[in-house]
């Protein structure tokens, strides 16, 4: 990308107090304590907020449809086997409409990082509810509550087959940081998610700011899980 379009995509749309800057700093962070190449790197994303992270990395990036990130990466790995792919998803795009995409990829282990940027809602089409969204948590659909069960995102990824599952918050920044680098490191599908806060669409609508919600995920995340506390950590590598 020459640098006067790169700057013209600037300042990003990102909300102030969204997760998803973080999440992409701690990814850069990686690479380059790894010391890739902007060139052996290529970044995949689908739709929705976190998926317009493609439009600011300067690597080879490809902005798919909604869902099917994980299938055009898939194309993109067994053409290039010596690029390192990474599937930049949010929960909606992962989950729902990609859910699909998500456990086939696991059970065929493909050598690819999948991060999952798990803000609980729709952010971007108006905060509808998600297959994430916590049981009682208000959306536009739910406006009395959630009344489903979320998915556990690591459990199901999992459950298929993927070889290298983490999941940590925009709070476990240098957790995170090294889970990128051992992915890039791991030989199979490496899946991460970040619970991440969407203070606009989530926070607005269940009355929590930002701060609020990173001192949530501080406070309401352990290793060992139990109750309502998130569980954090490498659960397989
Ligand atoms: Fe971030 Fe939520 Fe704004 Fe989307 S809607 S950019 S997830 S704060």
């Amino acid at each position: 990308m020459r640098i006067r379009d790169y700057f013209r995509r600037l300042p990003h749309i990102w909300c102030p107090g969204c997760g998803n800057g973080t999440i992409i700093n701690a990814m850069l962070r990686a690479i380059d304590e790894v010391g890739l190449k902007k060139d052996e790197i290529v970044a995949v994303s689908g739709i929705g907020c976190f998926g317009r992270a493609t439009g600011y990395l300067d690597f080879y990036t490809l902005h798919t449809t909604h869902g099917r990130a994980l299938a055009f990466a898939t194309g993109i790995k067994l053409m290039k086997p010596e690029m390192k792919v990474f599937v930049l998803m949010g929960d909606g795009d992962a989950a729902a409409i990609g859910g699909n995409h998500l456990i086939h990829a696991a059970r065929r282990d493909i050598d690819l990082i999948a991060i999952v940027a798990n803000n609980s809602i729709y952010g971007m089409t108006g905060g509808q509810v998600s297959p994430t969204t916590p049981e009682m948590a208000k959306t536009t659909t739910t406006p009395e509550g959630c009344k489903e069960r979320p998915f556990d995102l690591c459990e199901l990824v999992l459950a298929a087959g993927g070889s290298y599952v983490a999941r940590w918050t925009t709070y476990h920044v240098r957790q995170l940081q090294n889970s990128i680098k051992e992915a890039l490191e791991h030989p199979g599908f490496s899946f991460i998610e970040v619970f991440s806060q969407c203070p606009v669409q989530f926070g607005r609508r269940n009355k929590k700011d930002h701060i609020q919600m990173l001192r949530e995920f501080k406070e309401k995340s352990s290793l060992e899980g139990g109750g309502d506390k998130i569980k954090i950590g490498v659960f397989r590598r």
